[in-house]
């Protein structure tokens, strides 16, 4: 049986798709009482999962195209960011932000609302302009106004093609800095650089290492009370840097410093969970330190915790949704079972703070708790019901959630 990239979900799905043409989607769909897409498998829960059939795009034809004049580009939805962040370049342009490793699909990311850092950037989902999707009776809708649609959940349809907003191509150096107190002025390090990472195992109230991926034109910013790193760091304690975008200042691509981990590797061997927490900028800090008094239930379980940032947006399931965000992720060991009381500890201690979960990862709240966090929901069930009046494309967690 089909199995997500971290290997703890098994895919209930017959059979796995993999249409070779918008057409074959088209009759798929149309075909079909209940199915859903699949992209890269790298969410951690059953979001992708469905009882009825899944459809990958990975073998749709490879579409990239550049309109220079409108600084946009239209990709095939199964496109990894990997496919195509270098040919961007090679046209003077980039994406304003990527997330942590490239080997993620366009539409997977997209319609999950996955984010990379930066107090100034929107998640990948902010820079889609338009989609093409195939909705429950087979046929190919065009969407132009993007804010209901594309954090989607892959309850619309099977998103074919994204059109997504460029910048000017742009480098960027990547430092490490290690050793920051738990008590600085934690927003204002997230603040200091384009993209700023925090990260932290837990084990004392420090954050281990501060990644600053800075633009070449911007000033060179240093954490007050760090060390920079001596040599490439990985994130986990221990593990070699070898998989890790160029650090030590050396400016570069930002395609090539903007993810934590290189396309030629495997960040690891799927051997972990994940779970992710958005809180609201101005309750960072204390939801840090709600996170710092259980330090000692969440450190035994814990590879790596990151801390990043998320300007707000206007998409409906966004978990940005007019917030300004910090994000508060925590990669486990590969131990679903020891794993979950701690994740349900976590969001009790972040409860106060209304956090939202991040769609593809592991996370515990009570649906009516959930549901309560999207002022904007009862406008994404009429939408749904407009495009998916049967359910074709709902499985069991956009169900709870639509309920
Ligand atoms: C090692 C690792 C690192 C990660 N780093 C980050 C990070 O830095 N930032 C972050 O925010 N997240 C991160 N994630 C989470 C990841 O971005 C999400 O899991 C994302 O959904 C992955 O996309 P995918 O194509 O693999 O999706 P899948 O797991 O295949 O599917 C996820 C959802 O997308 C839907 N979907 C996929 N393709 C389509 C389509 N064509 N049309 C409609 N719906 C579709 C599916 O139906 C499902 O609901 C990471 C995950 C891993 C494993």
């Amino acid at each position: 049986m089909a199995k997500n990239w971290a290997g703890n979900i098994t895919y209930r799905a017959g059979k796995i798709h993999r249409p070779s043409t918008v057409g074959q989607v088209q009759s798929l769909v149309a075909g079909s009482g209940r199915i859903r897409a699949l992209g890269t498998r790298h969410a951690f829960n059953e979001l992708a999962d469905t009882t009825g059939e899944l459809v990958s795009v990975g073998d749709l034809p490879r579409v990239v195209e550049v309109d220079s004049a409108a600084a946009q580009v239209k990709v095939s939805a199964g496109l990894r960011y990997a496919e195509f962040s270098e040919e961007l370049d090679a046209k003077g342009f980039a994406l304003p932000n990527l997330a942590s490793l490239p080997h993620i699909s366009v539409a997977g990311a997209c319609v999950t609302a996955t984010h990379g850092s930066g107090v100034r950037n929107g998640s990948l989902a902010s820079s889609v302009a338009g989609m093409e999707i195939v909705t429950a009776d087979g046929s190919v809708v065009e969407i132009t106004d993007p804010s209901g649609a594309v954090v989607n959940l892959g309850a619309l349809g099977i998103v074919t093609s994204m059109t997504l907003d460029l910048v000017p191509a742009f480098e960027i150096r990547q430092y490490v800095h290690e050793g920051l107190p738990l008590d600085s002025d934690i927003l204002g390090v997230l603040g200091g650089a384009y993209s700023v990472s925090l990260f932290t195992d837990w084990s004392s109230s420090k954050i281990n290492q501060v990644w600053v991926k800075q633009r070449v034109d911007e000033p060179e910013f240093v954490p007050e009370g760090t060390v920079a790193a001596d040599g490439p760091r990985h994130p986990v304690p221990g593990m070699s840097p070898e998989n890790c975008t160029p650090q030590l200042g050396i400016a570069g691509r930002s395609f090539e410093r903007l993810p934590h981990f290189r396309p030629e590797f495997t960040p690891s061997a799927g051997e972990e969970l994940q779970t992710e927490f958005m809180v609201g900028r101005s309750d960072a800090v204390a939801a840090l330190r709600a996170i710092d008094a259980i330090r000692a239930k969440v450190h035994p379980v814990l590879q790596i915790s990151e801390i990043r940032t998320i300007a707000a947006d206007e998409m409906w399931l966004s978990p940005y949704y007019r917030r300004d965000t910090v994000s508060i992720h925590f990669t486990w060991i590969a131990d679903t079972a020891a794993v979950l009381p701690v994740v349900s500890l976590v969001g009790e201690q972040l409860a106060p703070f209304a956090p939202r979960p991040h769609w593809a990862k592991i996370f515990r709240i009570a649906p009516e708790v959930l549901r309560s966090r999207y002022e904007r929901l009862p406008d994404f069930r009429e939408l749904v019901r407009s495009l998916d009046p049967e359910g074709k494309f709902t499985n069991a967690m956009v169900g709870e959630l639509l309920s």
